[in-house]
This record gives structure tokens, sequence and C-alpha cells, in this order.
């Protein structure tokens, strides 16, 4: 897939990548593993939050009908019988959910990670990526308010394609770095601290934060009211389809606490749809081919008949995105 923009950002197709990102993510990856074990339910060993159990927050299906299919840092992820959804049983109260993001020994480990320069080489690559497919549909200009806009790098390059953008972020680190970086961004939450309520956006971006979402159909419902006519809404999640998240199962770091909705491409298009919301395009990124590369062939032909009947052998970058296997998820959504 050498001729595929994709490749510009994905680590395990750029010769030498990941030894130049290892040393950022040592560091990281012990801090995560940390942060991972705090933020686990009380009963299984975590201090930060208190957490209810709850039913599917799409279809409102009692998690009692739902097939648990996983069981990770004392969470059990379920399927809805209802709708497909891939949820956990328990959730974060929602103060100590936010509360997590105003400081943590996380922030400064994240900050070292995601400001090295291997690394803002992808992120820089995979903000352009994005950019041509918000244009490719139609948004190639006016306003932008990134949603969770992390250390900035989608907004530094949607202010050089002469985008109005506009951040807002959560974590202090994120949003300081993100001003020095010469980007507007307010620290905060959407939408209760924009700092225009009225104010109407030709593209909204959300990286990472729909699996944040306690209950995504209000967050999506007010996301919809704040695009311009026009406006359209680019969004990233993890992708509960990637087939190397199935072959690490519970290992894998996309299943942690923070993360309460793990989405398929047929349950991000359908949780869209409900909100109102028509796909323009899906389709998934990073394709890990490298970790993937690690588990034995039977293993990965396995896993990958699994989750696409029918398919066969060890798939190749190309084959994984064209199948929706790739490690991240990624749509643009128009209104109606
Ligand atoms: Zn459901």
């Amino acid at each position: 897939m050498n001729d595929d923009p994709r490749a510009a950002f994905d680590a395990a197709l750029i010769p030498g990548m990941r030894d130049r990102l290892a040393d950022a993510y040592r560091e990281f990856r012990a801090r995560e593993a940390e942060a991972i074990a705090t933020l686990a339910p009380p009963a299984s060993g975590g201090s930060i939050g208190a957490y209810r159990d709850r039913d599917c927050p799409i279809c409102g299906t009692p998690a009692g009908a739902a097939r648990p299919v996983l069981q990770a840092h004392g969470l059990t992820l379920l399927d809805c019988p209802g709708c497909g959804l891939t949820y956990t049983r328990q959730v974060m109260e929602e103060a100590a959910d936010a509360g997590r993001y105003r400081a943590s020994a996380l922030d400064e480990a994240l900050i070292a990670l995601r400001l090295s320069e291997p690394y803002l080489e992808l992120e820089t690559a995979r903000a352009r990526y994005y950019l041509d497919r918000l244009a490719a549909q139609g948004a190639a200009g006016g306003r932008l308010l990134e949603i969770g806009s992390g250390f900035g790098t989608l907004l530094v390059e949607a202010g050089q394609r002469g985008w109005q953008a506009l951040g807002l972020e959560p974590g202090r680190l994120g949003a300081t770095a993100t001003r020095r970086r010469g980007a507007t961004v307010v620290e905060g939450y959407f939408p209760q601290d924009l700092p225009d309520p009225a104010a109407r956006f030709e593209a909204i971006a959300a990286l990472d934060v729909l699996e944040h979402m306690a209950s995504p159909l209000p967050f999506l419902a007010d996301i919809r009211q704040r695009l311009a006519p026009g406006g359209l809404l680019f969004i990233q999640v993890p992708n509960w389809d990637s087939l190397l998240v199935r072959l690490e199962g519970a290992a894998s770091s996309v299943v942690c606490p923070g993360h309460w909705s793990y989405f398929t491409p047929a349950t991000l298009t359908g949780l869209l749809a409900r909100a109102g919301f028509r796909a323009l395009e899906v389709g998934t990124v990073q394709s890990e081919i490298d970790r993937q590369a690690a588990f034995a062939p039977e293993a990965v032909a396995a896993a990958l008949n699994q989750l696409r009947p029918g398919e066969a052998g060890v798939p190749d970058a190309a084959r994984l995105h064209a199948l929706k296997l790739g490690y991240k998820l990624v749509g643009v959504f128009a209104p109606g």
C-alpha cells in the first residue's frame, strides 16, 4: 500500500520508525500501566473512581440480557443483543471520570511521548490525511472545532490550511502545549466550555473521544446542534474489529478503564445513524502489521475468519484496511 496516503503515518510500514518511537514509549507504557491499575473499579484494586452498573448506553437493552465477551481490569465487556454494541457493564461515576483528566502522572509521560519528534511526524501526517478526507467530502475551510484536541497537531495543520481552528481540551498539559504551538485552545469540555455558545462550525473533529463517553447519544446531539449548514463531523475511535486487538484480547491496551464503548464499523455507523448522522465514509488506519506478525499465522487466520467469516490466511496492510480491520476506525459523517 505504498501509494496509499495512510502509509505516511503507519509506523509499521515506515522503516526504522518503531525503533525511533521505542524510547518515548518505554516511559509512557510504565505510567499507563500504573494509571490503568488506579482507574480500575475499587473492588479490583482501583483507587480513583466510584463505579456504577449500567444497561446498553445506545439502545437501553438491559445488561442482564447481554453476552459477556471479555473480562479485564475488573471490567466486563458485554455484547448488546439489541444494537450489537460492545460496552462495559461498569462505568465510572462522571465526577471521578472528569477529575482524572485534570492532572495525572500519565500526562507527564504522555507529553514526552506526544511531543517527541517521531510521534509528531506521524501525527502531522495523520492530521493532513484527516483534513484531506474532510476536504474530499466537501469541508475545506471555515471554522473547525476539535473536541479533545490533545497536543494540538490537527489544529496546527488546519490553521496552516486556512481553517479558523479552535480546540477544547480538558488536559492542562495538552492545552498549554497547544498554545505554545500557536494554536487556539480552551481548557475544558464540550459543549459547556465553548467560548461562544452560539458558534456554529463547518467541521467538528473528535479523535479518540467517543469511546470515553458514558452516554454517547447526548454528546452527538450536542455536536449536531453546533454544525453549520453543510458542516461535517470527523470521528476516530479504537477499532474493536481490529485484527491486532482481537489477537491480544484482554491484554490489548485498547481494553482499559475509561474506554466505555468498543466500536466496530457497524456499531459506529449504527450509533451515528441513531444520532441523526449519515456516514459519508468509514475506514480504518494504522495496520499494526508488525505487531500482528508476532502471532502464529494459524492464530491470525483464525481471528480473521472469526471477524470476517469466509476470509482466510494472513492479511497484509492493504487487505486489512479493505476489510476494515485496522487499528483505528475513522469516519466522516453528515447530519441527515
Ligand atoms: Zn444496545
